[in-house]
């Protein structure tokens, strides 16, 4: 089977919908999920559902099957990932899957910033499995910012600590497409994808685009890194959260999120989709 984690999130999801529309026989694909009722729709197409948490190992063992072509797409609790990456590659190699391949950060070793940490140890620990796997090492979605639009547009301001850092952000959806290019496709084994947006944009950039798509002044303020983080925190971020977002910028500002390789538009075969398809799909919302 095509074997699918994280299957309930809005990844997993978008991937599920790639396969069935590559024509992949929904029996052929598992689904991976800790709530067998929330992923009741995707169970409904047709698609296996195996109940499994990153975090009780016991539960994993029935994830996976010989053979099987495996996404782990990467956990969103940040602080546990480690652990939780490792019990599934754990029972991936126990099970005895054809591939394993991973939703990565873009960079791999050469992301210094805090978010990356987990993602470094676990791509060292799919090597050290000596499964074959792949890498998809993702940049930043469109969607990390165009979600939270609601109050840029009320204040007239994005605000960001990034300077004039560029970001090569792609759609969620042009990364499933990725996925679901390796999964289907031959040759993928031992490959790593840089995986990003065919245009960086700065900040000030996509200020402009809102403007121009909204009818309303909006700026970019750069603020220091403190203030932002006190910003955050004073609209109720907790600490640790707000402190993850200042540290992105600063990578932004480093320049650590801007590569553009092409490696997203070679794999799915169209350019990625422009950030502003993502600024008037979430105007329309
Ligand atoms: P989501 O938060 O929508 O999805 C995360 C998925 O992981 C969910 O299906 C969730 O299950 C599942 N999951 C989390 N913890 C566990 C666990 N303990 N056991 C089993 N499943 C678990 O994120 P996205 O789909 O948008 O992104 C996918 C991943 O990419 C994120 O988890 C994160 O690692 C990373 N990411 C990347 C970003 C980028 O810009 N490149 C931005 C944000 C995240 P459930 O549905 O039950 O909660």
């Amino acid at each position: 089977s095509i074997v699918v984690t994280g299957a309930t999130g809005n990844l997993g999801r978008l991937v599920i919908d790639g396969l069935l529309s590559a024509r992949i026989p929904a029996e052929r694909i598992a689904a991976v999920v800790r709530d067998a009722e929330k992923a009741a729709d995707i169970a409904a197409r047709g698609v296996e559902l195996r109940v499994a948490d990153y975090s009780a190992p016991g539960t994993l063992g029935a994830a996976f099957a010989a053979g099987d072509r495996v996404l782990l797409i990467s956990g969103s609790e940040i602080g546990q990932r480690v652990t939780q990456h490792q019990a599934v590659i754990d029972a991936a190699t126990n099970a005895g899957v054809a591939v394993l391949a991973y939703t990565s950060v873009l960079g791999g070793p050469d992301a210094d910033f805090d978010l990356a940490a987990e993602h470094k140890v676990t791509e060292r620990a799919i090597l050290g499995s000596g499964l074959p796997s792949v890498l998809l090492r993702n940049g930043w979605y469109h969607e990390n910012y165009t979600e939270s639009l609601a109050p840029v547009l009320e204040h007239g301001s994005v605000v960001a600590s990034a300077g004039e850092g560029r970001v090569a952000s792609a759609s969620r959806a042009d990364y499933a497409a990725a996925a679901v290019a390796v999964l289907t496709g031959e040759g993928h084994e031992g490959k790593t994808y840089e995986l990003s947006g065919d245009m960086a944009w700065s900040f000030a950039e996509y200020a402009a685009e809102l403007t121009r798509q909204s009818g309303k002044s909006i700026t970019y303020t750069n603020v220091p890194a403190e203030q932002r983080f006190t910003m955050l925190t004073g609209a109720g971020l907790p600490e640790p959260l707000a402190a993850m977002l200042v540290d992105v910028d600063a990578a932004v500002e480093r320049g650590l999120l801007a590569g553009t390789t092409g490696d997203l538009a070679r794999l799915i075969g169209r350019p990625t989709t422009p950030l502003a398809d993502a600024i008037a799909a979430a105007l329309r919302n």
